[in-house]
């Protein structure tokens, strides 16, 4: 898939779920990531977030005519879960069958990057924007704001998670800029002395041969 349209789940002022992180704050962090990392990878894509809507029928309403108004192969929303006690964990919402296997590729990419539970794809046929939109949609639950451990790892694993997101949606790799270009071995040559007459050479190296060094005679046009 090459272009996409990425909005945050909710509102500015029709805010989503709290606790450890919000989810409304956070999920405007993550597009514009995700977005930089797409692009990255020469992908397309537009970004959305609704700042205006007063109310939850208007938001919905909004973020899909927003998406629907675009050209692109999938449309992402970005939420944060709320509401377990247990470990928390990554989950990717979808409602078409033909968007399990995407979803479930999403999830683990994102519990991987965070180190979290997977709770992997899970079928909605109740959400608005994944009923309005008229493309292939996932909605993305990045983690738990009510779960510390999924907080803190949210907050230190950011830029994976975004990577992660934008890699498997792309089905690209990002260049890793990390990791240390791959030393060449380098020979360090002596030079003891240039002749142009090639006797003088071949006499010279023949003194260093008789004390034992390797000698090579190199020809350059001087
Ligand atoms: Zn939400």
């Amino acid at each position: 898939m090459n272009e996409f349209v990425i909005s945050s789940g909710h509102a500015k002022i029709v805010r989503g779920a709290s606790g450890y992180l919000d989810e409304v704050n956070e999920a405007r962090k993550v597009v514009p990531k995700v977005a930089e990392y797409l692009k990255e990878l020469d992908c397309k894509v537009h970004t959305f977030n609704d700042d205006t809507s007063k109310t939850q029928r208007d938001n919905i309403n909004k973020i899909v005519k927003y998406h629907n108004s675009k050209s692109r192969d999938l449309d992402v929303s970005v939420h944060f879960n709320a509401g377990t006690k247990e470990t928390g964990g990554t989950e990717v919402l979808y409602y078409g069958d033909g968007n399990k296997a995407l979803a479930t590729k999403v999830s683990k990419a994102i519990a991987d990057a965070l180190g979290i539970k997977d709770r992997g794809a899970k079928k909605r046929t109740d959400l608005g924007f994944l009923k309005g939109t008229s493309k292939p949609a996932i909605l993305i639950e990045v983690c738990f704001v009510d779960t510390k451990t999924n907080a803190d790892a949210y907050k230190k694993n950011f830029d994976e998670c975004c990577k992660a997101i934008a890699e498997t949606l792309s089905g690209k790799k990002l260049n890793e800029e990390v990791k240390p270009v791959e030393k060449k071995s380098v020979l360090h040559k002596v030079q003891v002395g240039a002749f142009s007459d090639e006797k003088n050479a071949a006499e010279l190296a023949g003194e260093l041969k008789k004390k034992g060094y390797s000698v090579n005679i190199v020809k350059v046009n001087g």
